[in-house]
């Protein structure tokens, strides 16, 4: 058996196999020590700034000793501390949403909410570059998985009239997560209502982010009992964890049939303490988005004439696309070389390998300049 495994790792080719991760040896931050290096970090989704923020260390410090560490047991036992409680109806207040159900990350929810909807004979049909745990999240469903072709409208309205299936699904990235552009979400939501169907929102990156922080929906300004929305609290707001916000019904029916919201220790206390601080940070400090989207903006403006290809993205994730894997691999290791870790990602996942640079409001403008500078100086060779 092992040797097996070993000739399935040789057989991978050379450029995608990993021995070994990187072992970072300093908070999240602008800059990331790495065996003894100091690096750049454009490679993280803290695109806020809060993961090392002294506020949130003081909110978990303060729930460790308020709570202890470990939640003891599953939500629906007595692991359903008074912060998990708390962080429910904070978000769920804030964003404007009926209730809201927390989980322990953001591919648990994922998983745990479309299997407790989404059965044989119901269908789900699914952006093609949606991120993976969706579509592990459709495959565990044992719905009819359909899948159309990136932001094409045209394509899930056919898909969609020649449904047959009981109930129907649409499931999508609000910001996605190698690309960095955007679900046309108003356009999406009526195709839901003309096809009686659910909209299932995945804003991991928009949540924070857009919409004075409230993410996608307050972004499009949209509201709907169709749909299901999905913030995650590992980039953004800096924490760990999931939040799932719908209608009454719907997440009453969660607490009772989402296996990874039931099967499963809750998330210490401490941590969904740390994720209320971090709403109020969020709610209240707009200049961190409006640095974000200076930094961003920064970046555009400094590639524009060059040879390097960025895809339309107006969001935190600013992919460069390249030729090829090889180059990919190459520039990532020579920005590396000059203190600059960007990371390369290549097929198959996605279909166009890319450099994908993420900015943070933690970045100073002299740290984006320095990444242009470096970008220019190797001229997209
Ligand atoms: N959805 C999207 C679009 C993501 O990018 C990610 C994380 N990469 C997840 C869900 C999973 O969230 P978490 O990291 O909290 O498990």
């Amino acid at each position: 058996m092992l040797d097996e495994l070993e000739a399935g790792l040789l057989a991978l080719d050379a450029g995608h196999l990993r021995r070994r991760r990187r072992v970072v040896s300093s908070p999240q931050a602008a800059r990331l020590e790495v065996d003894g290096k100091h690096l750049l970090n454009f490679c993280g989704n803290d695109y806020l700034g809060l993961a090392n923020d002294v506020r949130l260390r003081v909110a978990v410090q303060a729930g460790v000793e308020a709570y202890g560490v470990g939640s003891g047991a599953s939500h629906l036992v007595c692991g359903h501390q008074l912060p998990h409680e708390q962080l429910e109806q904070r978000f769920a207040a804030w964003l404007g949403l009926p209730v809201a159900l927390g989980f322990a990350t953001g591919y648990m929810a994922n998983l745990g909410v479309i299997t407790a909807l989404m059965g044989r004979g119901d269908a789900v049909f699914a952006d093609k570059l949606n991120h993976a745990s969706l579509n592990d999240a459709c495959v565990l469903s044992r719905a009819d998985f359909r899948r159309f072709a990136h932001n094409d409208l045209a394509a899930l309205e056919h898909l969609l009239a020649a449904s047959t299936a009981r109930r129907k699904l649409i499931a999508v990235d609000a910001v996605y997560s190698m690309d960095g552009d955007m679900a046309p979400l108003p356009a999406l939501l009526a195709l839901a209502e003309r096809y009686d169907a659910w909209l299932y929102v995945d804003d991991a990156h928009g949540f924070g982010v857009l919409g004075g922080g409230r993410g996608s929906l307050a972004h499009w300004g949209l509201r709907s009992p169709r749909l299901i929305y999905l913030a995650t609290l590992g980039k953004a707001a800096g924490v760990a964890g999931a939040l799932v916000a719908a209608e009454t019904a719907v997440i009453e029916w969660l607490i009772n049939k989402a296996h990874t919201a039931i099967y499963t220790t809750a998330a210490p206390a401490a941590i969904a303490q740390a994720a209320c601080a971090s709403l109020s940070v969020m709610a209240a400090e707009g200049w961190r988005r409006e640095r974000l989207q200076a930094h961003i903006a920064q970046l555009r403006e400094g590639l524009r004439t060059s040879r390097y290809a960025l895809l339309p993205s107006e969001s935190a994730i600013q992919p460069i696309v390249v030729s090829n894997s090889e180059q990919a691999l190459r520039l990532s290791q020579q920005l590396w070389e000059r203190g600059i870790w960007v990371a390369a990602i290549r097929p198959p996942t996605v279909a166009t390998a890319r450099l994908r640079v993420t900015l943070s409001a933690a970045h100073e403008t002299t740290d984006v300049a320095a990444l242009l500078a470096a970008l220019l100086e190797l001229d997209g060779n």
